[in-house]
């Protein structure tokens, strides 16, 4: 494939998504399923291994004096799955986002967006943008701090249906943090393009500025449900994708 004049990188909570639907719908839908979750599939091995995590991580939590972190026993202790439960609510109260805690939402997850109970939301006028980009030859490709299953699965099952097939690739922080220059540079590179052909697309100021310290071109997203900006922050807006030049 030859090398692409552009290239467009978009964030999803802010941008793409309302950031209501990440904590009104997909946080909700684990408390509410948790149980479930955890009774039908008790001693499975995906669930034992997301249990082990997520024990390793109460036991580095309750080392470090953390108030409330729950301990979880051995397997096949008695109370094993109440503290397991106790431990993930403790860390959903806390905004954690521990990897015991998002392998273990991201089962819960899939399970409901191939069920059809959770539907990605998108906003109205993202899918005919990805479907214009792809129809010119531009690659699109999303940077979230969602996991990339997750990502793949709110656009794969979206409440536009399939989008994964407009877009060309995903990233999240394991490439590294949304506010380092040096995530952007390393995005760059996997692309196989230079920063200065990537278009950025985000609600988050602070990601804006290290893209463009990168050299990349960063667009703030407004979006209803967005938190405000603060005034003269120096780069162009948008407040749907059709605006991105
Ligand atoms: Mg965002």
């Amino acid at each position: 494939m030859s090398t692409p004049e552009r290239v467009i990188v978009l964030d999803i909570e802010g941008t793409t998504t309302s950031i209501s639907f990440v904590y009104d719908a997909m946080f909700p839908f684990v408390r509410r399923e948790l149980d479930r979750y955890l009774d039908a599939h008790e001693g499975e091995p995906p669930m034992t291994a997301d249990v082990a995590l997520l024990r390793a991580q109460a036991e580095e939590d309750v080392a470090a004096g953390l108030e409330g972190a729950v301990p979880i026993p051995e397997d096949g202790a008695e109370g094993l799955m109440e503290a397991v439960r106790a431990s993930v609510l403790w860390q959903m109260d806390n905004d954690r986002k521990t990897t015991g805690l998002k392998s273990l939402q991201g089962k819960i997850w899939k399970a409901g967006f191939e069920s059809g109970e959770l539907k990605g939301h998108v906003f109205e006028d993202v899918p005919g943008r990805l479907e214009a980009w792809a129809g010119a030859g531009v690659p699109v490709y999303i940077y979230s701090s969602g996991s990339v299953s997750a990502q793949k699965l709110l656009f794969g099952y979206s409440e536009a249906g399939d989008l994964t097939r407009y877009l060309d690739g995903y990233f999240d922080t394991r490439i590294g943090s949304k506010k380092e220059a040096d995530s952007y540079r390393a995005i760059a590179d996997e692309i196989g393009v230079a920063p200065e052909t990537i278009t950025f697309v985000t609600d988050n100021l602070a990601e804006a500025v290290a893209a463009r310290e990168a050299g990349v071109e960063a667009i703030l997203s407004l979006r209803p449900g967005n938190p405000a900006l603060p005034q003269d922050h120096g780069f162009p807006t948008v407040t749907s994708l059709t605006e991105v030049p």
